[in-house]
């Protein structure tokens, strides 16, 4: 089967009600869209390359599902709402049976998110998929980095190092035996992007960003970005039950300051506008937690050094502690 031929059979099909923005969509040079005159475009790229970011094992439901989800993680992280993805993929043979099932998975995750697949590119080579996703967000609303103010309460949703859980046990060659076990890799392999809760942060929340590295390291982006240290208390990292059955508390603290791929939202809300997200949140189904707090960035050289390069003190129950020099430090490498 030629190029075209497969593009046009796995990746060309109707899908869900037409978007009216899409002007021209897979087979031109380019796609075309409109973009609403007070939105700005959200664009992101995620690739995912075999052995790097997936195991040769992955079931390419999962693979398609995954590439979906951690774009639109990014698009939510910004506060936009994902509309427009294309896809670039590579792939070492023609394999019907894995193109179908693949294809499927793709355009159904896209579906149920709303987004249509306008264009792509298809290579030969070593497996890898490689997503750009466009969302729309109101111009001047978008939710960066940089934004973060002393005195703002950090919050997390979902729970965390769920991920990171999963897929040591899918390293370890554990198959999914016990409803824990099947919750973990679940978590590992099918993250939903918080695209709902992302929007609903617009207006309320300084700054935002997706958990992809871990707590410890994606925090630290914020805290960079907005020249300001944070307050976290570990007592009050939101835990899955599935975890905490499986594993002691202080590993269930690593995998979550140090796991990755969680795909949780990370985000600061000052104190006046809470009462505004609490309303906010009724809405929606996913749990918020309140871990901490951002303080002055820290001056003195004793406090940077305790804290690490991600200017971070960990407190439990209130009381500051001194985690990194318990975990050693080399955990945390960027
Ligand atoms: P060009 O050579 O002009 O870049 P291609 O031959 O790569 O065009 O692709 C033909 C059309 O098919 C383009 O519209 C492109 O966006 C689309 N396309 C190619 N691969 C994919 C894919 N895997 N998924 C979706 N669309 C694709
Ligand atoms: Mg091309």
């Amino acid at each position: 089967m030629g190029e075209f031929d497969l593009i046009k059979r796995y990746f060309e099909q109707p899908q869900m009600e037409r978007d009216d923005r899409v002007h021209l969509s897979i087979g031109d040079d380019c796609a075309l869209v409109t973009v609403p005159e007070n939105n700005w475009v959200a664009i992101t790229t995620d690739t995912m390359v075999e052995h790097t970011h997936f195991l040769p094992s992955i079931s390419p439901e999962d693979l398609a599902y995954k590439a979906v989800a951690t774009n639109l993680s990014d698009s939510a992280a910004m506060g936009a709402e994902p509309k427009w993805v294309s896809l670039a993929l590579t792939l070492p043979k023609v394999d019907e049976n894995w193109l179908a099932l693949f294809s499927q998975s793709l355009l159904q995750t896209l579906k149920d998110y709303n987004v249509t697949l306008i264009g792509g590119d298809t290579t030969k080579g070593g497996l890898s998929v490689t997503i750009t996703a466009q969302g729309l967000v109101e111009k001047g609303k978008a939710l960066c980095r940089h934004q973060a103010k002393v005195g703002d309460l950090i919050y997390v949703s979902g729970t965390l190092g769920d991920s990171a859980a999963g897929l040591q046990q899918i390293l370890s060659g554990k198959s999914a035996i016990g409803f824990d076990e099947e919750f973990l890799q679940q978590r590992h392999l099918r993250p939903t992007p918080r695209i709902a809760l992302g929007k609903s942060l617009i207006g309320v929340a300084h700054a935002a960003i997706d958990l992809s590295d871990g707590l410890y390291s994606d925090l630290g982006h914020i805290l960079k970005r907005s020249h300001c240290a944070a307050e976290i208390d570990l007592a009050r990292l939101p835990f899955s039950s599935s975890l905490l059955n499986r594993y002691d508390r202080k590993q269930a603290e690593q995998f979550a300051l140090s796991g990755g791929e969680d795909y949780e939202l990370c985000f600061t809300i000052p104190p006046e506008n809470q009462p505004l997200f609490e309303s906010r949140l009724k809405n929606l189904d996913v749990p918020c937690t309140c871990i901490g707090r951002i303080v002055p960035a820290f001056e003195e050289k004793l406090e940077k050094e305790k804290c690490g390069q991600f200017s971070i003190r960990f407190l439990r129950d209130g009381e500051p502690i001194d985690y990194l020099a318990n975990l050693g430090f080399d955990h945390f490498k960027e």
